[in-house]
C-alpha cells in the first residue's frame, strides 16, 4: 500500500503540480458463486478483493472539479454549475465519476473545489466491476465532503451508483457489483438477496488455500444479448410452471416440475437456476459451520465445478476459454475447484489453489491457456478485502 501511495502522490505532482491531502481505496468484486440465480429470486455470494482503482485527492476554493486517470492521462477541468448531462452520451470516462457527482448535486449537496487523480491496478472491461469501483470511490470521497465516515449509509450509497450506472451510463445492471464495493468485509463473502437487500457475512477462512482469478482476456461481444434472452427464458418458465404450481420465483421450482416445460431449452435454464441454488445454501452450511478442514473445502471445490458444468451445459453461457481454465485446472493436484465467474462469454474464472503450489499453478495454466487459445490470461491471486475506505 505504501507503494501505491508514493506512486499516487508523485502522479498528482505531475499532474497538479502539488501534494496530494488524502487517498481513498475502493476494490474490484467477484462472485464466488450463485451466477444468473439473482434475478430468479436466488441470492449471490461475491466478495470484494485487494485489487481496486486509488484515489488522491486535494480541495481547493475554486468551483471547480479537475479529473484525472492514469487510463489517458488528461486533466478534465468542470465547472460545478455546468450541466453534467451533457457528458452522459460520450465514451469519455469521467461520465462514470460525473454521473455520481450530478446525482449528489440532484440531492441539493453543493461541494468544495476539489482535484482528483485516479490509479488503478484493477483490470477494466473484465467482469471485476471496475466501473462500480470508480462510481463508488467518487461517491464515498464526495459523501466525506458532507458526512463522516461512520455517517454514510454504505447501502444507500450503492443504489445511488446502481442508478448511476443505470440511467447515466445505461447498463441494465442490479446491485451486486456497487453493493459489494460499498460493503465487503475482510475474510468474508457476502450472501445478498439482491431484490430484498437482506444480507449476511460468511467468514471465509482457509489459511492455506488462495483464491486465484483468471482473466480469459477475452472480448465479451455476446454477454449483453444472451444476458437478455437468459432472462427472458427464465421469465418464461416462471410464467409456466405458475400456471400449475403456487410459486413465486424460479429458485422455488424442483425438478419433479421440470417435465412440465416441455421445452428442452426451458427445462436445462430451470436446471440450471434449481441447481445453482442449492450450492450456494451448501456453500451458506459449509461456511457456517466455522470449519476450515480440507474436508469442508473440497466441498465446496466441488461445488465450483459444479456450477460450473450447470453453466456450461444447462445455462450455456461459458465459452471455449473458460472451460479450457477450467478443465485444465481439474487436471492439476493442487486445485480444490474452479468456475467462471460474472454474466459468462467471457471475463474472468476463479479457482481455490493451495497456497504453495499456487506459483506452479499460475505457470502452468498460463502455458495451457495460450497453447490452445492463443490468448494470453492474467492470473492473480486474490485477497478478500474491506470495502471502500480512506487509506
Ligand atoms: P467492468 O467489467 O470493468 O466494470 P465496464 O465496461 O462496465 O467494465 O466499465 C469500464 C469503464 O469504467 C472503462 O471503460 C472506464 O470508462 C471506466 N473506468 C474503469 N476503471 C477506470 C479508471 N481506473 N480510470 C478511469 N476510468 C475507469
Ligand atoms: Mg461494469
Amino acid at each position: 500500500m505504501d507503494n501505491i501511495k508514493s506512486k499516487l502522490v508523485e502522479k498528482f505532482k505531475k499532474t497538479y503540480n502539488q501534494e496530494p491531502e488524502r487517498f481513498f481505496f475502493a476494490p474490484g468484486r467477484v462472485n464466488f458463486i450463485g451466477e444468473h440465480i439473482d434475478y430468479n429470486g436466488g441470492k449471490v455470494l461475491p466478495f470484494a478483493i485487494n485489487k481496486g482503482i486509488f484515489a488522491a485527492i486535494k480541495y481547493d476554493d475554486s468551483n471547480k472539479i479537475k479529473l484525472c486517470s492514469h487510463i489517458d492521462n488528461q486533466v478534465y477541468e468542470i465547472d460545478y454549475n455546468n450541466d453534467f448531462n451533457q457528458y452522459k452520451n460520450t465514451s469519455l470516462w469521467i461520465r462514470y465519476p460525473l454521473g455520481v457527482i450530478q446525482a449528489l448535486k440532484n440531492q441539493g449537496y453543493r461541494f468544495k473545489g476539489i482535484s482528483l487523480y485516479y490509479w488503478s491496478n484493477l483490470p477494466v472491461g473484465s467482469g471485476l466491476s471496475s466501473s462500480a469501483a470508480i462510481e463508488i470511490l467518487t461517491a464515498y470521497v464526495f459523501y466525506l465532503q458532507i458526512k463522516t465516515a461512520s455517517q454514510i449509509d454504505r447501502i444507500q450509497m450503492a443504489i445511488l451508483c446502481q442508478q448511476v450506472e443505470n440511467q447515466f451510463i445505461g447498463v441494465k445492471c442490479g446491485i451486486m457489483d456497487q453493493f459489494s464495493i460499498a460493503m465487503g468485509k475482510k475474510d468474508h463473502l457476502i450472501l445478498l438477496d439482491t431484490h430484498s437487500l437482506e444480507y449476511e457475512y460468511l467468514r471465509f477462512l482457509f489459511p492455506d488455500v488462495s483464491i486465484v482469478v483468471i482473466n480469459t482476456n477475452k472480448p465479451r461481444t455476446l454477454a449483453g444479448s444472451k444476458y437478455n434472452d437468459r432472462r427472458t427464458e427464465c421469465k418464461l418458465s416462471l410464467e409456466i410452471l405458475q400456471k400449475k404450481y403456487k410459486i413465486n420465483t424460479l429458485v422455488e421450482a424442483t425438478e419433479d416440475m421440470l417435465n412440465d416445460l416441455v421445452s428442452n431449452t426451458l427445462q436445462k435454464r430451470t436446471m440450471h437456476v434449481i441447481s445453482e441454488h442449492k450450492r450456494v445454501q451448501k456453500i451458506r452450511e459449509l461456511l457456517t459451520q466455522n470449519n476450515s478442514s480440507i474436508e469442508n473445502l473440497t466441498l465446496i471445490g466441488k461445488l465450483l465445478y459444479e456450477s460450473h458444468y450447470s453453466l456450461k451445459e444447462y445455462y450455456e453461457v461459458s465459452c471455449y476459454e473458460l472451460d479450457v481454465i477450467v478443465e485444465e485446472s481439474q487436471k492439476i493436484d493442487s486445485v480444490y475447484g474452479a468456475r467462471m465467474t460474472g454474466a459468462g462469454f467471457g471475463g474472468c474464472a476463479i479457482a481455490l489453489v493451495k497456497q504453495q503450489e499456487v506459483n506452479n499453478y499460475i505457470s502452468q495454466i498460463s502455458k495451457k491457456y495460450k497453447e490452445k487459445t492463443d490468448l494470453e490470461a492474467d492470473i492473480f491471486e486474490v485477497q478478500i478485502e474491506d470495502g471502500v475506505k480512506e487509506i
